[in-house]
């Protein structure tokens, strides 16, 4: 039971869209001439006295200087740092050295650590890490959110007067959702906590007028707009109790000791001065806009979409959402292939994306929490590139949907045929698809993976013919041991306990052996030594093997790897190499033709490929490619236990070495 062979070109895209403006931005043109002009020639360390020096601190006093106007510090402090997380520790810091303080002056503190439950990682980790490291036992407690994402300011009003510090962000990394900071101050009102606003996020996309408020500390990354990594800043606000985190030559006043980073510095001041003068970043309105026009393509795209926060109340330059049925990372691969880059709005293990704690605060069923995505972009963004945007995202849900993952009916999408893997959380399900018959039978189905079959199935006409378990003797539809299906037969085998294994024939050869959990060397006798065997577990095997392969097993050997000298090496020296695509056939529609020819089988068709590239007269090299090289090291190192000594694969992937296939990562 084989797949039909389908060559297509290798997309020519050129542009990348990025999409991933709260992980970080790239540098503003005018930052990075102000950084270059730093290192060229403003290069004095500002604490030398000599007129080199003097000059270095007049830039940095300048920059400073266009900080506090910028967020209306009042008589507060600004001190460049490295950037939030290292703000945040200063913070904590300074926050519970004072309450150790008071606490040992017999003053009343409060006893509680109070944190926005959809905080970043950096503030809870800060405050759990000095409240043991300075020994003070206070109570780390988590402040609930509402189904909106905002603070629950009954529960704050609640717990303000036993409060002795409390943490809470102007607008949240993943969704965007932006805090009601004065509804916040209003509920702190007569409590005696300290208070930290986390401003990632807020810079240059909210009002900040931080020395009109009760904020002590408010931590900024300049990453997050369009400065460089490396460089911060942090709010104190004036009379704030402080703590320096690191002591040395007394720079910043004594508050944060080291010599400042000029370069950075002087890139975060470009920054500032095209927020403060103006003309350079997209107004309020046309960020709306852009969102708008986001939304309506993905909503059309992508039927069943979910927005996992309301527009109302988050910033115009998030948008967090989750498709019914489609996992975070199939959203992700599909956008990568069409060279937009977003980010799961969860943590995304290799295997299974774990919830996001902060969809789970807000209460969102776990299909939501588990499979969002976070398209976020920056206040520079053109236009041009929202459109360009918008045109992809509906190439990408033409993908999804011809690939069957949408669930609604494709015209003229190819069928899938032959032997079909699906794998989740380091398990297999088997699917044999009869596209004569449009008949299919499922092994070892999984829960999780229901939505995602029915769905398959129906969009392209087939029917569940028997759905059977190597597990347990249950569901086997035929009489006796066998049961025909199309120009094949499947047979039933018994195995040790009460698991079974289904020989897939051809005549009289056993062409796939699907053998759930068994361990392989159990089978043999029971299945012939050159039958592929399928099996139920990543750990037992990640595609295909068989017998005698496991009996003289290859290690993955450090040859098959190719980078792209290599492979165009490789390319030059054997003409009749075929690259081999092991994307999935969404990814693969989602890029725009052109470049080399490839072969496309996705690693999910893997197995119903292998006989072919087996039994041919001729075993040309190989070269399995995929995005990242982790398919693809699979793919080759499948082939190459099976005795194709002609296989390779891209390390690194299309991610690090697109020229060599002339392509756009
Ligand atoms: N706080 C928020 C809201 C963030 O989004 C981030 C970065 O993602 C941080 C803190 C930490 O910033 P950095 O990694 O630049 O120190």
């Amino acid at each position: 039971m084989g797949n039909s062979a389908q060559f297509r070109k290798l997309s020519s895209m050129s542009k990348e869209i990025y999409l991933d403006g709260n992980a970080t931005t790239c540098v503003l043109p005018a930052a990075i001439d102000a950084a270059v002009q730093a290192m060229r020639e403003c290069y004095g360390n500002p604490s030398s006295t000599h007129a080199t020096g003097l000059k270095a601190k007049a830039m940095m006093d300048t920059v400073r200087q266009r900080a506090k106007r910028l967020l209306g510090v009042g008589g507060g402090r600004i001190m460049f740092n490295s950037g939030a997380t290292e703000g945040i520790q200063t913070a904590v810091l300074s926050a519970l050295c004072a309450l150790r303080e008071r606490r040992a002056n017999g003053e009343a503190t409060g006893s509680l650590l109070v944190y926005g439950a959809t905080e970043h990682k950096a503030v809870p980790e800060a405050l759990a890490h000095w409240n043991r490291l300075l020994g003070l036992h206070l109570e780390l407690t988590k402040l609930p959110v509402g189904s909106d994402g905002r603070h629950d300011l009954d529960a704050l009003r609640a717990l303000a007067p036993r409060a002795a510090f409390v943490c809470t962000m102007a607008a949240n990394n993943e969704t965007g959702v932006v805090s009601d900071l004065a509804g916040i101050a209003a509920a702190l009102e007569g409590s005696p906590a300290l208070w930290m606003v986390d401003c990632v996020q807020g810079l240059g996309k909210l009002t900040l007028d931080l020395g009109n408020t009760r904020i002590d500390y408010a931590p900024f990354s300049g990453h997050k707009l369009y400065a460089p990594k490396g460089i911060g800043m942090l709010y104190v606000r004036e009379g704030a109790p402080y703590t320096p985190l690191v002591m040395g030559g007394g720079q910043e006043a004594g508050l944060r000791s080291g010599t400042e980073n000029m370069a950075g510095i002087a890139a975060l001041g470009a920054v500032l001065a095209a927020l403060e003068q103006g003309g350079t970043f997209r107004s309020p309105a046309e960020l709306h806009g852009f969102r708008e026009q986001l939304a309506a393509s993905l909503r059309a795209a992508l039927p069943g979409i979910v927005f996992n926060a309301p527009f109302e109340t988050a910033l115009p330059t998030t948008l967090n959402f989750s498709v019914p049925g489609v996992s975070s990372k199939e959203l992700l691969d599909v956008f990568d292939a069409a060279s937009v880059r977003v980010s799961a709005g969860s943590a995304c293990s290799a295997a299974k994306a774990a919830p996001s704690y902060v969809l789970d605060a807000m209460g969102l069923p776990t299909w939501r929490s588990s499979s969002a995505v976070r398209m976020s972009f920056g206040p520079l963004v053109s236009a041009d590139t929202i459109a360009e945007a918008c045109a992809r995202i509906v190439r990408c849900g033409q993908a999804l949907r011809d690939a069957g993952l949408l669930d609604t009916p494709t015209a003229g999408a190819a069928v899938p045929e032959g032997v079909l893997q699906l794998s989740l959380g380091g398990n297999h399900t088997w699917l044999l698809l009869d596209a004569a018959a449009r008949q299919c039978i499922v092994i070892d189905h999984q829960a999780e993976l229901g939505e995602r079959i029915d769905s398959l199935l129906r969009s392209h006409g087939y029917q569940l013919a028997a759905r059977l378990s190597t597990r347990d003797g249950q569901a086997w539809p035929a009489a006796g041991d066998s049961l025909a299906f199309g120009q094949h037969t499947l047979r039933r085998v018994a195995l040790d306990g009460s698991q079974a294994a289904y020989l897939l024939c051809k005549g009289e050869q056993v062409e796939y052996a699907f053998t759930g959990l068994a361990p392989l060397a159990g089978l043999a006798g029971k299945v012939p030594a050159d039958a592929l065997l399928c099996t139920g577990r990543e750990a037992l095997n990640a595609c295909c093997t068989s017998l005698r392969a496991e009996a003289q097993p290859v290690a993955a050997s450090a040859e098959m790897n190719l980078d792209s000298i290599t492979l165009a090496r490789l390319l030059e020296s054997y003409p009749q190499a075929v690259l081999v695509d092991v994307r999935e056939a969404y990814e693969q529609a989602a890029c725009i033709p052109g470049g080399r020819t490839a072969q496309s089988v996705p690693l999910s068709r893997l197995a119903g490929f292998v006989p072919r590239w087996l039994d041919a007269a001729e075993q040309p090299p190989l070269v399995f490619f995929c995005r990242s090289g982790n398919r693809s090291a699979k793919a080759a190192h499948c082939l190459r236990r099976l005795g194709y000594r002609n296989a390779y694969h891209l390390s690194g992937g299309i991610a690090l070495a697109a020229p060599a296939l002339a392509l756009a990562a």
